[in-house]
C-alpha cells in the first residue's frame, strides 16, 4: 500500500530539488564524465553513445536511445546500484545539510518562459525581404537571394543585452538582427539564433551572435527542405554559401559541438558535411564535421544500409565555405 506521508515527503524533495539536480548528483559522487552532456554508454544499459545528460527540464533528466527518458533519481538509482527509497534518502541528505546552494530564482531559463519568448521575438519579427536589414547584410557577404527561407526572419529593433560586473543582464542598446529558428527533431521551434546587426553588417561586438537558450541538442536550422542529398554546414552564413554554390539543400548546426550531435531523418540516404577548416585553431570545425560523418555511417537504420557521407573541408586554415564563395563572387565579378 502507497503510503501518503512518504509520498508527500518524495513530492516535495522533488520540488525542492528542482533546478538543483547537477549539483545533487555531483555532491554524491556520480561521475562528471555522466553529467557532461556529451553522448556516450548508457550507465543503465550500456552501449556507445546512446546515453545524454541533459537536465533539460530541472529534474536530473537524460535521454537514452534505447532504454529512454528518466530523471534524477532514476540516473541515482542506476549509477549507484541502490532502490528508489535509498536514492531519495541520499537526496534528502544533500538537500537537508544544505551541500547543494539553493536555486538561485531564475537559475536556468525553464523551457516553457524560453518558448515563450521565443515566440514573442518570433512574431515581432518579419520575413527577410529585399532591402532589409537582413537582406542588406547578407548581400553585403554575397549572400543575397531572391527569395529567403521561411526559418529566417529580420527583427527590426531587438535588445541587446550584457552582463554588468555582477553577471546581471542588462540592455545596452536595439539592434536589427536577423533572426534563425531553431527546430528540434520533432520540427518544432525549441529556441533562436539571434545575429545582431549594424549598418548592414554584423554588430561589432563580442555577442552578436547567440542563441536565446543553450542546450539546443542536436536541433538545427532547416533552412531547405532536404531532397536525396541533405547537406551541413556550421554556421547560418557558411550554409547559404554552400547552397548558393552547389545548389544542395543545407541546415545549419549553429556550433562545432552542436553540429557533431545533429538529429537527422533516418531515411535520408546521403549527408554531405562543409566544415569549417579551423586548423589556425583547435581543429574543432573538422574534428566536429568528423565525429558526425563517423556517427552517420555507423548508425543502424532499419532500412536502407548505410548512409553515403562525405565530408568536404575548405583548402586554406582558418577558412569557412563562406569565404570560399566570397572570394570566388570577387574574382568572377567585374570590379
Ligand atoms: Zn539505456
Amino acid at each position: 500500500m502507497r503510503n501518503p506521508d512518504y509520498h508527500d515527503q518524495v513530492q516535495e524533495l522533488l520540488v525542492r530539488a528542482h533546478g538543483r539536480w547537477t549539483s545533487i548528483l555531483r555532491s554524491l559522487d556520480v561521475d562528471a564524465t555522466i553529467l557532461s552532456q556529451r553522448n556516450q554508454p548508457c550507465p543503465m544499459c550500456g552501449g556507445t553513445d546512446r546515453f545524454q545528460y541533459t537536465d533539460k527540464f530541472g529534474e536530473g533528466n537524460y535521454h537514452c536511445r534505447n532504454c529512454g527518458p528518466g530523471g534524477g533519481f532514476k540516473l541515482l538509482q542506476a549509477v549507484k546500484g541502490v532502490d528508489f527509497k535509498s536514492a531519495v534518502r541520499q537526496v534528502q541528505e544533500v538537500i537537508g545539510a544544505a551541500i547543494v546552494p539553493p536555486a538561485r530564482a531564475p537559475a536556468e531559463p525553464s523551457a516553457l518562459r524560453m518558448k515563450k519568448l521565443a515566440k514573442r521575438l518570433w512574431d515581432e519579427a518579419h520575413p527577410v525581404a529585399q532591402g532589409d536589414d537582413v537582406d542588406r547584410y547578407l548581400r553585403g557577404r554575397q549572400l543575397g537571394m531572391d527569395r529567403y527561407p521561411k526559418v529566417l526572419r529580420c527583427h527590426p529593433r531587438l535588445g541587446y543585452y550584457d552582463k554588468d560586473d555582477k553577471g546581471r543582464s542588462r540592455l545596452v542598446a536595439h539592434h536589427p538582427a536577423m533572426l534563425a529558428c531553431i527546430q528540434g527533431a520533432d520540427g518544432h521551434a525549441i529556441s533562436l539564433h539571434r545575429t545582431y546587426l549594424q549598418d548592414g553588417r554584423k554588430l561589432q561586438r563580442p555577442d552578436a551572435k547567440k542563441v536565446l537558450s543553450g542546450g539546443i541538442q542536436g536541433a538545427a536550422v532547416r533552412l531547405f527542405e532536404p531532397g536525396g542529398v541533405l547537406a551541413l554546414a556550421e554556421g547560418l552564413e557558411t550554409a547559404i554559401a554552400v547552397h548558393l554554390s552547389t545548389g544542395k539543400p543545407v541546415w545549419a548546426g549553429i556550433s562545432a559541438g552542436n553540429l557533431e550531435r545533429l538529429w537527422l531523418p533516418e531515411q535520408l540516404q546521403e549527408v554531405h558535411i562543409y566544415a569549417d577548416n579551423d586548423a589556425d585553431g583547435d581543429f574543432d570545425g573538422q574534428a566536429a564535421a568528423f565525429a558526425l560523418a563517423r556517427r552517420l555511417r555507423k548508425e543502424h537504420r532499419r532500412e536502407g544500409g548505410p548512409r553515403r557521407v562525405k565530408v568536404f573541408v575548405p583548402v586554406h586554415d582558418g577558412a569557412d565555405w563562406a569565404d570560399v564563395w566570397g572570394a570566388q563572387i570577387r574574382r568572377t565579378s567585374p570590379a
